[in-house]
């Protein structure tokens, strides 16, 4: 059996998890087997997972936050008690923290950031970027179960039909929790960095955090997320949760928008595994050219304010 672990808030699925489920129909089809999806939590979710082909919630009611330790061990147990060859996740922060943990628990093979899958010679072989998106590795496993976690953005979430998927109440012993989560911090109104479709970033090419107004603007009107470069977030003009790079988060948008940033290595290490890369900036040799699908060569401080101008009349 296929069982996909749904995160979720409030009624919503995290879209991640929705991409998961389209991995999993993929698996259950090439191997002739079922795809069932893990709730954990009080919301009811058998509309919308049902419309994302899911037959089966297997869901353990709780109107407590489990914590990653809890997540860990409910996740090895209902792996175990149903005989699950593939435990999937979205990979999210949550799944960064509890997959390891789960597959030394349950003695399964571990495939980490997914980012394509195919069926060949009657095995699944899943395609992850390794060396900072240089190269890619197609990875199968051996073993009788397996824990995978899928990078967003690489599989559609689209809804499948109209179907209504059987709620299954299961019971699991939850243990005490050794975490304790003091405070929770929401970045309010924005898609998180990992999900985002579109990302405007910007680097020390801006001078002065007082002229990121139009850097927002722009992905205001785009919807989309802002990020920027380490030394921007080093000096304190932009906060630590939008720096990407090598120390800071890996991303795969559909689209990196990159401003006033040089393209070092250490940056194109978290960015260059997005679909399309659009790089503006003054100094034609700038690496980040190099790695671009478009390239915009001139001063940001006149392009932004007419892209920004253009896009409202297209919008109006
Ligand atoms: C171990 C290590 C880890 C690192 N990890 C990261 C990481 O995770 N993420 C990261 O980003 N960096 C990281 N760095 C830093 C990295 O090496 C670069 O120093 C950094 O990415 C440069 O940031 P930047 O492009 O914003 O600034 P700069 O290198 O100063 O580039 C600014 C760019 O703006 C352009 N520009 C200037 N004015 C204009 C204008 N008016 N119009 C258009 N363009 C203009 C310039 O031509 C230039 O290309 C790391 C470094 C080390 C040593």
């Amino acid at each position: 059996m296929i069982l996909v672990y749904i995160e979720h808030k409030a009624g919503q699925v995290k879209k991640v998890s929705l991409e998961a489920l389209n991995l999993a129909r993929q698996m259950a089809s090439s191997e002739g087997t079922s795809c069932k999806a893990f709730v954990v939590g009080n919301d009811s979710l058998s509309v919308e997972l049902g419309n994302y082909g899911v037959d089966e919630i297997l869901k353990l009611p709780s109107a407590d936050h489990l914590s990653q330790d809890q997540m860990v061990e409910v996740c090895s147990q209902i792996m175990a008690s149903n005989n699950v060859k593939y435990f999937i996740l979205g990979l999210s922060t949550l799944a960064r923290s509890i997959a390891g943990q789960i597959s030394i628990k349950t003695q399964s093979a571990m495939i980490s950031g997914i980012t394509g899958f195919r069926y060949d010679a009657g095995k699944g072989i899943y395609r992850k970027s390794v060396f900072s998106g240089k190269a890619f590795a197609d990875i199968s496993s051996t073993t009788k179960s397996s824990v995978l976690t899928v990078t967003a953005n690489c599989f559609s979430a689209e809804p499948v039909g109209s179907q209504k998927a059987n709620e299954t109440i299961v019971e699991l012993s939850i243990p005490a929790a050794k975490i304790k989560i003091i405070e929770t911090k929401l970045v309010q109104g924005k898609t998180p960095l990992t999900e985002a479709a579109v990302v405007v970033s910007a680097g020390r090419g801006m001078k002065d955090p007082s002229n990121w107004g139009m850097i927002e603007e722009l992905a205001d009107l785009l919807g989309a997320t802002t990020a920027c470069s380490r030394p921007v977030a080093d000096v304190g003009w932009r906060p630590h949760h939008e720096h990407v790079g090598q120390t800071g988060i890996a991303i795969r948008p559909n689209v990196y928008i990159a401003i006033g940033i040089s393209g070092a290595i250490q940056h194109l290490a978290g960015v260059n595994n997005s679909r399309k890369i659009i790089v503006i900036n003054k100094d034609p040799e700038a690496p980040f050219f190099k790695a671009a699908d478009y390239g915009v060569c001139g001063d940001l401080f006149e392009i932004i304010p007419k892209l920004n101008e253009a896009l409202k009349r297209l919008k109006s």
